[in-house]
């Protein structure tokens, strides 16, 4: 079979690669961004191996529409081979035994069962050279931000990634590999590129997807300034959250009534594509730091790479349904242009606010994720509660400084609602489920209901999103549609 993929991030490299690797099946793998080869070839820009901070160097600088406090809001995604984890944090979290329980209840299927999904995890975990920072590793700021956490009340994690694990604090593990971002680029790509099963069109950006009667057959693409056609036997998409149901819209495929006042032809309706956007609203704390934490680092600096993040605290709320609804995220370290950041990232993992992604005359497209609109305000007093437990931790830490942001004195309920930011993680947007006039876009196996020939492949098909950070989740569910496609897993 000749399986055309959109987009080469989490989730469509660990599809791509999966099913390259069967020996069965010959894919051609379009990606917006430039492909950069083998890690071994050496062509990797450093600033996108580097592990120390998050770069900014390939990015479709998308922005939400909502702007909050009427302020520019940067939805950071990459446009590169291996997408978003080609640039982010790497902590590596598999999500609560309950997010894949919510799962099956959307789809009416039991594949996606938490015992069923371990076994995947552990696999993609090998393939990602996952590890645990051992102490020598742990920086000033995360080790005296964990001892300050254990004043919280909070276990210290007994394993992480333990999918029944609820409150507790610790280092979660991470893909960083002798401070190099172990990518899905490498990890599932590199070892199928010279099988002659895998092609790679790269700087080459999907933008409509080929229908024949009820049947997709490929996908129009721009390269290099021309039109191009990729015909295959099934076309997966695999474009991220925001990219996959934009390419659905752009084919007509939606809900009619938003495609007819955005001019857009409709040619097979589901209401729910763009729809049911989420991710971790978060508010951000910053902390004026100390001569004394920065010297610290610095000595640290000299023999070991000064990572960011690693640590987290995972919180419940009073408002909690799920097993944890927060994580408390502290950050710190010396930016690019030699200034200090020390923050605490406050993020709900299991908000209820739901966004949408609007299609717009001309082309374009309207993301609004709607943070903080759910009825009665509990994903605000989740947030608060969230920020009062940063709080006592910063107290607790006696190098960090004052709060400079927001400050003791804000109106915390209208400076979360204005200056909130995201935790990076949008889900939701083609979500799996059993019924389409309901919202469901696939189905349990990522099928496009009503379209054969039709998958999806990334964060998007998350009915809800994992309470926890999302990579590894949609790795797991690129690298298990595959094999459920080949006839395994
Ligand atoms: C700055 C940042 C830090 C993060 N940190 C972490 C972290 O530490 N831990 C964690 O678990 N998660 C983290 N995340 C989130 C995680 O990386 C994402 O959830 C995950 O990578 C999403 O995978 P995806 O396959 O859905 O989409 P993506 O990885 O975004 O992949 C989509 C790919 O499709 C391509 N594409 C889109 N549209 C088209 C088109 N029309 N034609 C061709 N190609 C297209 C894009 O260029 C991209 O390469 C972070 C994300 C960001 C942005």
């Amino acid at each position: 079979m000749r399986v055309v993929v959109v987009g080469s991030g989490s989730g469509g490299a660990a599809f791509a690669g999966t099913l390259a690797a069967s020996g069965r099946h010959h894919v051609v793998l379009l990606e917006a961004g430039p492909d950069y080869g083998p890690f071994d070839g050496g062509g990797w820009p450093a600033e996108l191996l580097q592990t120390a901070s998050l770069p900014r160097t390939h990015d479709w600088e998308l922005e939400n529409e909502d702007r909050p406090g009427g302020r520019r809001y940067e939805l950071g995604r990459a446009k590169v081979i291996g997408g978003c984890s080609a640039h982010n944090g790497c902590s590596a979290v598999r999500g609560l035994a309950g997010d894949f329980d919510g799962w099956c209840a959307a789809t009416g299927s039991d594949s996606w069962r938490a015992d069923a999904v371990l076994p995947d995890f552990l696999a993609i975990e090998r393939r990602l050279r996952l590890r645990d920072y051992p102490p020598e590793e742990i920086p000033p700021f995360q080790a005296r931000a964990f001892d300050a956490a254990m004043t919280l009340g909070l276990p210290a994690t007994g394993n992480f990634n333990d999918l029944d694990e609820g409150p507790a604090v610790g280092f979660c593990p991470v893909n960083k590999v002798g401070g190099t971002r172990w990518n899905c680029a490498f990890a599932f790509l590199d070892p199928v590129r010279d099988t002659g099963r895998l092609e790679i069109l790269d700087r080459c950006e999907a933008t409509q997807i080929l229908l024949e009667r009820r049947r997709a057959v490929g996908v129009r693409a721009t390269r290099a300034g021309r039109d191009i056609e990729v015909t295959g036997d099934l076309v997966v998409l695999a474009g991220g959250a925001y990219g996959s149901p934009m390419l659905l819209l752009a084919s007509g495929i939606g809900p009619p009534a938003a495609l007819d006042a955005a001019g857009i032809a409709s040619c097979h309706a589901l209401p729910g594509v763009g729809h049911n956007l989420q991710d971790h609203p978060s508010a951000l704390l910053r902390f004026a730091g100390s001569p004394a934490l920065e010297q610290a680092m610095l000595r640290f600096g000299q023999t070991a790479v000064p990572y960011e993040e690693g640590l987290i605290v995972k919180a419940r709320s009073s408002l909690a349904t799920t097993a944890i609804d927060l994580h408390l995220v502290p950050c710190g370290g010396r930016q690019p242009d030699g200034s200090w950041n020390w923050e605490i990232l406050v993020a709900l993992v299991a908000a209820r606010a739901r966004g949408l992604i609007e299609p717009l005359p001309g082309g374009r497209f309207a993301i609004r994720h709607r943070h903080f609109t759910d009825p009665g305000d509990r994903d605000l007093a989740a947030v608060l509660e969230g920020i009062a437990l940063a709080r006592r931790l910063a107290a607790a830490f006696p190098d960090l400084g004052d709060e400079v942001s927001p400050g003791p004195d804000a109106g915390l309920a209208a400076w979360v609602r204005d200056r909130h930011v995201h935790y990076w993680h949008p889900a939701g947007t083609c979500a799996m489920g059993r019924d389409p006039a309901a919202g469901a876009v696939t189905d349990a196996e990522g099928r496009v209901h009503g379209l054969a020939g039709l998958m999806v492949a990334d964060a998007s098909i998350m009915p809800t999103v994992v309470a926890a950070n999302t990579n590894l989740a949609t790795i797991m569910l690129g690298y298990r549609l595959a094999r459920r496609l080949m006839g395994v897993g």
